[in-house]
């Protein structure tokens, strides 16, 4: 089929019976990163499941199958039984912990080291961007890299919590400290995103002139909103995501692709349009 010119004042979108993108979506994409000159990527669980990370709130994830995540992945269900919610997230700790960040990492601190974008905001609780070599990224539900004492508040690096929780199965992590319990540094149900943070991701997205949504479908609130708010601005929105999200009729440009195949090529375009121009 022929695909649809891209005329940078009419958006299209790629739509579910198409079989896969064509060249010109990707040129396309590449066209408004180089146009933009402040572009803020929201990253979800789609830019992970490529690295063998699931999407915790997919079916068939195994996650949530025996439990239920409201109680069990609560700040309540974390205090009342500590221990039960540490059984839980073991596996998931275990493929994070061996999860390597994937070409649509590496394509993305590409794109900042190109220049082409400044500021990554992150649905998600791996360290995958920062493993991949992005240098400003916002970790809006926390990263299972830190670890916070819920009795004196003291941060600290979790690597060896995991180790420990990973060779034992009935170890708790204490603090250093004070041996109050230790708990990932992650958003859970029941707890309030840290406002600075969530202040600082509304803040980019109110003066960026491209909002990127990379592998979200836009479902969980308050990162939802986030591209919404840009487009309010006048921003430019792409949407990168392999199924529909809640966004894309409002979106300039939509690609439903593995992220590990769209956000590679983009890249590769844009690095190749800068060698030209430069
Ligand atoms: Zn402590």
């Amino acid at each position: 089929m022929e695909w649809p010119k891209w005329r940078p004042d009419r958006p299209f979108h790629r739509f579910r019976d198409e079989a896969s993108p064509g060249p010109e979506l990707y040129q396309a994409a590449s066209q408004l990163l180089l146009e933009s000159r402040s572009t803020v990527v929201l990253t979800g669980a789609g830019i992970s499941t490529p690295s063998g990370i699931p999407d915790f709130r997919s079916p068939g994830s195994g996650l949530w199958e025996y439990v239920d995540p409201m109680d069990v992945a609560s700040i309540w269900g974390f205090r009342s039984d500590p221990a039960r919610f540490y059984r839980w997230i073991r596996p998931l700790a275990a493929k994070m912990q061996a999860a390597q960040p994937n070409p649509a990492h590496l394509a993305l601190a590409q794109l900042e080291e190109l220049g082409l974008v400044h500021t990554i905001v992150t649905q998600n609780i791996d360290d995958l961007h920062s493993q991949a070599g992005s240098q400003r990224v916002l970790h809006l539900h926390g990263q299972t890299q830190q670890a916070v004492c819920l009795e004196c508040g003291l941060e600290q690096p979790a690597q060896e919590l995991w180790e420990t929780l990973l060779q034992d199965e009935d170890a708790l992590p204490h603090c250093p400290e004070c041996a109050g319990l230790l708990k990932p540094d992650v958003v859970l149900f029941g707890e309030a995103l840290p406002p600075a943070l969530l202040a600082e991701a509304q803040q980019a997205a109110l003066s960026c002139d491209l909002m990127v949504v990379a592998g979200s479908s836009l479902e969980v609130m308050p990162a939802a909103d986030l591209p919404l708010l840009a487009k309010r601005r006048g921003a430019r929105l792409l949407i990168l995501n392999l199924g529909q999200t809640l966004a894309d009729s409002r979106a300039d440009l939509v690609i439903r692709e593995d992220l590990a195949i769209s956000l590679p090529a983009i890249a590769a375009l844009c690095a190749q349009a800068l060698d030209q121009t430069s």
